[in-house]
């Protein structure tokens, strides 16, 4: 197989665009692609202040990386979930990459800021850690971001997750969700920043070839909590009709997007307000994390006598 572009040999097949290409040129053909996604999106223009916040996986890094490669003003922000050796491994990953890059790495620990972890907070609480864990993470870029001036959250998802969480909202008929699945989700409130995906389009096996290319070291493993999830359910069921239809992800995700206008009305259309105890948007007097934060500090009932 030849390089679509210099015809020498190529070392990366991107099916789902009937093209193959060099490491170099798949490099070009990655980060043209992520500034296409930037600009048709309008998702931030080089003056603007970009939070991408990252995970060690990756997606994630090699959004980091492209970034910066394409001279974007980019800060990173990782959260320490404190999950016993996968945050350590995870943090590590981050700190090599803002070392190699000599880009600014801010690390808040989610023990620090709640006196406890993940899993600590999910077991006080008797939720999932998942559920626990995905509030606390909307809340802390959002506050984070807030606090710093920054004009823009970008998160590594990628078109397979978006495809999968569109399968999902479809399945499911979650036309509120459908409504603000968006990869440039406005800001609703002035105290709310707004959110991009620039990977949107690229497969997790091209942000993986990216990442190879360029030697970033990132954490291969997943987190513990993540198994048994849905999306890995949903992501298997398009990789199944991928293989025998490439292009379809892409085509199932653009053509949503084209219909977008269908969900228009559908979100809850709750009132927005600050929260009573710490200031961030909610719906209710109280946040869900201020809510999450007291029930796990309340001191523990005292057995009837
Ligand atoms: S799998 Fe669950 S606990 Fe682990 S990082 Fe993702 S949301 Fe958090
Ligand atoms: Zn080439
Ligand atoms: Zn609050």
């Amino acid at each position: 197989m030849l390089c679509k572009v210099c015809r020498n040999k190529a070392t990366v097949e991107v099916r789902q665009h009937n093209a193959a290409y060099c490491n170099s040129c798949f490099v070009n053909y990655f980060l043209k692609q992520v500034q296409r996604n930037i600009q048709a999106q309008k998702m931030f223009s080089p003056q603007d202040r970009i939070l991408v916040v990252v995970s060690g996986g990756k997606d994630s890094l090699s959004l980091w990386d492209a970034l910066i490669r394409l001279g974007y003003r980019v800060t990173a922000l990782y959260l320490d979930l404190g999950i016993d050796g996968y945050s350590e491994r995870s943090g590590e990953k981050c700190r090599a990459l803002a070392a190699r890059t000599g880009t600014p790495l801010h690390i808040v620990s989610i023990k620090e800021e709640f006196g406890l972890s993940v899993p600590e907070l999910a077991r006080k609480t008797r939720r999932i850690p998942c559920a626990v864990c995905g509030r606390i993470k909307r809340y802390l870029f959002n506050k984070f971001a807030l606090e710093g001036g920054f004009d823009v959250v970008a998160t590594g998802h990628n078109l397979d997750d978006e495809a999968a969480a569109l399968l999902g909202n479809l399945l499911h008929w979650q036309t509120g969700y459908l409504a603000r699945q968006e990869p440039n989700l406005p800001a609703s409130h002035p105290k709310l920043i707004r959110k991009v995906k620039p990977l949107y389009t690229l497969t997790e096996r091209e942000c993986l070839a990216y990442a190879l290319i360029q030697q970033i070291s990132y954490l291969a493993e997943d987190c513990p909590y993540a198994e048994g999830a849905t999306s890995i359910t949903y992501k298997e069921a398009l990789n199944h009709i991928e293989q025998a239809a490439p292009g379809t992800k892409l085509a199932f995700f653009k053509g949503f997007l084209r219909h977008k206008d269908l969900f228009k009305n559908q979100e809850d259309g709750l009132e927005l307000k600050e929260c009573s105890r710490c200031g961030q948007i909610t719906t209710g007097d109280v946040c869900s994390v201020c809510r999450l934060r007291e029930k796990a500090t309340a001191p523990p009932k005292r057995p009837a006598s």
